[in-house]
């Protein structure tokens, strides 16, 4: 079983939510937000995560514009 870069994770993660039990733990991150059809929220630039709409369709339409 590979280690946990947790704390390495941490310092880079962009997510504003940060009561989720999830932040650090990127492979989590991912698997949860891709079963819901979404992104996590380090994909979406500063203020389109802050709205956590984490959706494929939110992510299309930020990086559409201009
Ligand atoms: S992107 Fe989602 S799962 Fe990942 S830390 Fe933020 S709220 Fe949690």
């Amino acid at each position: 079983m590979p280690e946990c870069n947790l704390k390495a994770n941490l310092n880079q993660c962009t997510c504003t939510y940060l009561s989720c039990h999830r932040r650090g733990k990127c492979c989590e991150c991912v698997v949860y937000h891709r079963s819901h059809g979404e992104l996590p929220g380090c994909f979406f630039p500063r203020e389109a995560e802050k709205t956590y709409d984490r959706s494929i369709r939110k992510f299309v339409e930020v990086y559409s514009k201009g």
